[in-house]
């Protein structure tokens, strides 16, 4: 047999980590920031919103008695990564984590979308992925480690029906195959890039006017009969950042409640 010394559930530990979230302030980046920290991160927070919503992921992340800061910026904007990073290796210490959760949804039919909207999503959901792991590996580069997971979708696997939103769905396959790309350019480099592609998940970006109808389809359509929570996004998430996956990389996580099965 070999060793058995292992401490199995240390694997989960993420004690004296550094880890930066993108989309922090609201949803699955919020909860998953608050999680990391619950296992021993200190965490920077990014997102866009003037609302309280960092301040209030960086209370949960106060009294989870680890650290936080929190940075107000946009992540198609490649000079405010730069300096997010430098930030959080200045007030936090080394980056060794990452969670770029920051993304829009919205819909039209194809045929009558215009260039801006398909523009504006594609920058944020897509763009802003590049630019946030891009500003994340350097340091980590840098630093001999790291592990970065992308939040995806579904949506980059499968069409939803009933939504009309390809460049969303397209933007969502984007993120997968973009993610498995830096895995493999920095997989002998210490840093690994995964994905978790959630199905329907209870958060803000579903309670959108044109989406209110669609929650009881939501939960219809998916096999467990329900919509994710938020909690449920936690495990995946610090699963694939910390030691209990030091052999994956490259691999798309669907949390669906086995929507992807049918
Ligand atoms: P959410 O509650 O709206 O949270 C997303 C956060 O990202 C918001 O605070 C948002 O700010 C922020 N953000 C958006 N654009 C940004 C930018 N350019 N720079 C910095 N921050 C920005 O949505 P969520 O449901 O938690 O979604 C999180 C991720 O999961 C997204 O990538 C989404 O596509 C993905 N996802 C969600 C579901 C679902 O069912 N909820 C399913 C699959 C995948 P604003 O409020 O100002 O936009």
């Amino acid at each position: 047999m070999s060793d058995v010394t292992l401490n199995a559930p240390k694997l989960f530990d993420l004690s004296g980590q550094v880890a930066i979230v993108t989309g922090a302030g609201s949803g699955i980046g919020q909860r998953i920031a608050i999680g990391l920290a619950q296992c021993g991160a200190d965490v920077a927070l990014l997102d866009r919103r003037s609302d309280d919503g960092l301040a209030t992921t960086a209370g949960h992340i106060r009294a989870a008695g680890r650290r936080s800061i929190e940075i107000a910026a946009d992540v198609t904007n490649k000079g405010s990564l730069a300096n997010a990073v430098a930030r959080t290796e200045a007030e936090l210490g080394p980056l060794s984590l990452a969670v770029n959760a920051a993304g829009i949804a919205n819909a039209n039919p194809a045929e009558e979308m215009e260039e801006d909207q398909y523009q504006a999503l594609m920058d944020v959901n897509l763009k802003g992925v590049f630019l946030s792991c891009q500003a994340e590996a350097r340091a980590m580069l840098k630093n001999g480690r790291g592990s970065i997971v992308n939040i995806a979708s579904m949506s980059g696997v499968i069409v939803n029906r009933g939504l009309n939103q390809a460049h969303y769905n397209a933007s969502k396959a984007g993120v997968i195959h973009l993610s498995k790309s830096f895995a493999m350019e920095w997989v002998d480099r210490g840093i690994r890039v995964n994905t978790i592609s959630p199905g329907y998940t209870a958060t803000p970006m579903n309670t959108r006017p044109e989406m209110i109808h669609q929650t009881k389809l939501f939960e219809e359509q998916t096999p467990m009969q329900r919509m994710a929570s938020v909690n449920e996004m936690v495990g995946p998430a610090v699963f694939l950042l910390s030691e209990a996956a030091s052999f994956v990389t490259g691999v798309d996580l669907l949390v669906d409640g086995g929507f992807c099965c049918w």
